[in-house]
């Protein structure tokens, strides 16, 4: 199974904000889109970052709610690690199990089209070892 497959089955649009965005902004976007993390792109859609709900938490906690009016550029993560559609899905699940963070862009061409998250991921492994268990399951009973 190939992150392509997980991403067939999410809206095939980019949620992102621009480093110039504020973090109350992200902090709305987030809540309105249920998700936990947007890539940082430039005006020519290149990525430049990365920015979760744990970095602004963070930041809340060191310095206060003022914070929320800084810019997305003040914070986010600069080095981004991503993953490719045909990565399989068990080695971007081991990829954010090593370096503890729960999100992934996805780029092809050098260009991000899309975000999976350690819940997509899970899902999708519970999925296919479920069919894996019924296919079992069937070929014991019929003999
Ligand atoms: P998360 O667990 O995804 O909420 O993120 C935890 C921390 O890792 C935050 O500082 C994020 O900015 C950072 N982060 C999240 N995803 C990535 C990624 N794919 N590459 C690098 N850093 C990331």
């Amino acid at each position: 199974m190939t992150v392509a497959s997980i991403l067939k089955e999410k809206p095939d649009r980019l949620i992102s904000v621009q480093e110039d965005s504020t973090l109350s902004d992200v902090a709305e976007i987030l809540t309105r889109e249920n998700i936990g993390a947007v890539p940082v792109l430039d005006a020519k859609g290149d990525m430049t970052g990365i920015i979760s709900e744990r970095d602004i938490v963070r930041q809340i906690a060191r310095e206060g709610a003022g914070v929320l009016a800084r810019t997305v550029s003040s914070i986010m993560t600069r080095n981004v690690l991503c993953c490719a559609p045909e990565d399989s899905v068990s080695s971007t699940m081991a990829m954010m199990t090593q370096r503890r963070f729960r999100h992934l862009p996805v780029r092809s061409n050098g260009r991000i089209i899309g975000m999976i998250s350690i819940g997509d991921v899970v899902k999708r492994r519970v999925e296919d070892a479920e069919r894996e268990a019924a296919s079992l399951r069937d070929y014991i009973v019929r003999g």
